[in-house]
Formats: structure tokens, sequence, C-alpha cells
């Protein structure tokens, strides 16, 4: 019903589905590609679909993608240059023509993230055009996380499990369907469509202790405090050779994480040398390159990646946007080859520090 009253209103929608063993956004025809019956069991390292005994449409917690993908594309072109008739340089913006997108099942640290992805990308003055063009066109159908994974912590960073803003639309799966929430006109438009019946009051309530049973069960944390002068006091702690020793410099992290938003810029000039299209792509801190300066690397060994990569994350981003670029969704710990756990580097970073 939600899918055909969504198509009805001209969105493409965006879904769950089952593809090589793990839940990623797909299109979706329909509600039978939506990935029933399935929770994700995560630790570090680990991933791995197991049965749901209630057979639910969303009691995954989350799969390797957030909506980072739909909003900042891991490739794309943002300008190209050419001469005109008069051999006179010409600048021209490189615009996809999107449609309007309806996302359906965000999570609650999906939509935290996105918050964070705007702050960055639609900052006042350095507004994002490619950015920008995709977010206008999102409709967002969230869900409330009922079986947080091992690896989830976004009630400790105060994100989640239940949708707090910026969703259009708010599901709460119950054993008799869904209670349903408006955030926005777009959203009150669409549930105003799908004709549904009022919640009752007990199934409010169910909706709201649903909410608190899977707060209660996440046994990661991190510390809700700025964690900025604890971490940026310790920047020689001996903590920081043993974790790199096991990192890989892989960049698993970085590519998962719903709040990273480095990337690469390259020209590709064409052949007759007439023209060149300006194109960016994903970077992560842990790459080689990201940290070359002219003549010289400042991150030169995977010590230094993996200190940025941690020290911006939890200590710089509450300069730049006023708080830590972390939503605790986890991604980083269970997509990580070799297990590490950023809720593990922090308090042995900060042992000895107030709770
Ligand atoms: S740092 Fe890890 S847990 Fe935090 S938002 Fe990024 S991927 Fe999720
Ligand atoms: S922390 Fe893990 S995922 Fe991140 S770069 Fe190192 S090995 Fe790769």
């Amino acid at each position: 019903m939600l899918l055909r009253v969504l198509k009805g209103q001209g969105y493409r929608c965006l879904g769950p589905t089952l593809e090589s063993g793990a839940i990623v956004m797909r299109e979706l025809q329909s509600a039978s590609a939506l990935p029933r019956g399935l929770q994700a069991e995560q630790a570090p390292a680990h991933y791995r679909l197991i049965p749901d005994p209630q057979n639910r449409y969303f009691a995954w917690a989350n799969g390797p993608q957030a909506i980072k993908p739909q909003v900042f594309a891991a490739e794309e072109s943002l300008w190209r240059v050419g001469r005109d008739d008069q051999g006179k340089l010409q600048f021209e913006a490189v615009m996809a023509d999107i449609p309007p997108v309806a996302i359906i099942g965000v999570r609650a640290c999906d939509l935290a993230a996105l918050s964070l992805q705007d702050a960055h990308f639609l900052r006042e003055g350095r507004r994002d055009a490619q950015y920008a063009s995709r977010r206008e066109q999102l409709l967002l159908v969230a869900v409330q996380c009922a079986e947080p994974a091992a690896t989830c912590f976004c009630a400790s960073t105060g994100d989640g499990p239940t949708p707090l803003a910026g969703y259009d639309l708010s599901l709460a799966e119950l054993a008799e369907g869904f209670v349903v929430v408006a955030g926005s006109e777009k959203g009150r438009g669409v549930l105003v469509a799908l004709n549904l019946s009022p919640a009752t009051l007990q199934q409010i309530d169910a909706a709201r202790q649903q909410g608190e049973v899977a707060a209660a069960a996440q046994t990661r944390s991190l510390p809700a405090r700025n964690l900025r002068d604890a971490l940026m006091s310790r920047l020689e702690h001996p903590r920081w050779d043993e974790v790199a020793a096991r990192c890989l410099a892989c960049g698993n992290c970085t590519a998962v994480c719903p709040t990273c938003f480095c990337h690469a810029e390259s020209d590709e000039p064409a052949l007759d040398g007439q023209s060149s299209l300006h194109r960016r792509t994903w970077d992560s801190c842990f790459g080689e390159s990201h940290g070359h300066l002219h003549g010289f690397n400042v991150r030169p060994d995977i010590r230094s990646r993996y200190r940025q990569w941690l020290t911006h994350k939890l200590a710089g981003w509450h300069d730049q946007f006023g708080r830590s670029g972390c939503v605790g969704c986890g991604r980083c710990i269970a997509w990580c080859p070799v297990g590490i756990d950023l809720t593990e580097e922090v308090a042995a970073l900060t042992a000895g520090e107030q709770p």
C-alpha cells in the first residue's frame, strides 16, 4: 500500500533488500522484495543474517549502506570546461536530472547522520549543488529499530533507536501492524493518502516501549560528553601504536560510515585537449594520498591516519559542527575486516577519565 501511494505520487522508491548476503538499499518494485523474516547478527568483523522468529519486515538493525550514497554519490562529475567559438574557457555545472526519491527503512542513526551531512554540504556560502539537488528530492520513511545489533550504540550518542527528527514518515513495527507518524507536510500528504485507521493508545504505548527496550538492549556505548580534550591530550598515547599494528588502512570504516564526507577531486581532459571534466570520488583519511601535501605527507603512517580519523570524528567535529561525528550505527565495527571497535579504542584511550 505504502509503495503504491508513493509511486502514485511520483516517487522512485528505494528500500532494503537482500543482496549477496547483506541488506542493501535498492529500487523496490514491490513489498515482496523487503528482507522480511531476517535479523542482522553483527559483531566486530562479523555480519550475518539470521532468521527472525517473529517474521517481521524490519527486524534487521542496519546494513552496510546508510542514506549517504543517495545524496553524496561515490563517484560523480561536478563540472566541465570547454572553449567557445572565440577560444575562451566556458565552465558549466554537470547536474543530473534527479527524480523525487522515497527511501523506506531509514534508521534513526541514518537520519542523524544525514543531518550532519547537511551541515557539511549545505553550509552557508558553500552549498554543494549536486548534494542539494538530491537532498531536496528525498522523502524519508524511517523505521524504529526493535532489534539493535550488538554493534549498535545509538542510545549513548542520543540518536536512536527511535527516529527523533528529520523523517517524513516514521514507522514502528508491532505484531499487529505498523504505527505510523508523519514528521513533515510531505509525510502528512502520504499519510492521508494511506487512509489508515487511527492507532490506539495501547499501540502508541507499545511502540514507545519497544524503543525503550531496544535502547536498553544496547551493550556498547560512547561517553555522552565531548571527548575533545580527553583525546587531544593523548595524542602520544601508546594505544595509537597498538591499534595501528592491527589496522590495514583499508578504508572500509570510512566507506560505511554515514557521516564521513572526505572526497578527492580530479580532472579528466578529453583526448582532443578541447574540454575537461571535473570529477569527485569518495576518499578516505586512511589512504596514503589523503595526507599528501606539496612535497611531503602529513600522515605517513597508519598510526597517524587512525588517530586523524578518530580525533576528527570525536573531537574536531565538535568544533566544526557542534557535536560528535559519530551517530552510533556500529557499521565501522562490523565492517572492519580486523574487528577494530571504536568504542573499545575510546575506552582504552580515555581510561581514568570521568565517565
Ligand atoms: S564512526 Fe562508526 S559507529 Fe560512528 S557513525 Fe561512523 S560508522 Fe557509525
Ligand atoms: S580501522 Fe578497520 S576498517 Fe578502518 S581502515 Fe583500519 S582495518 Fe580498515
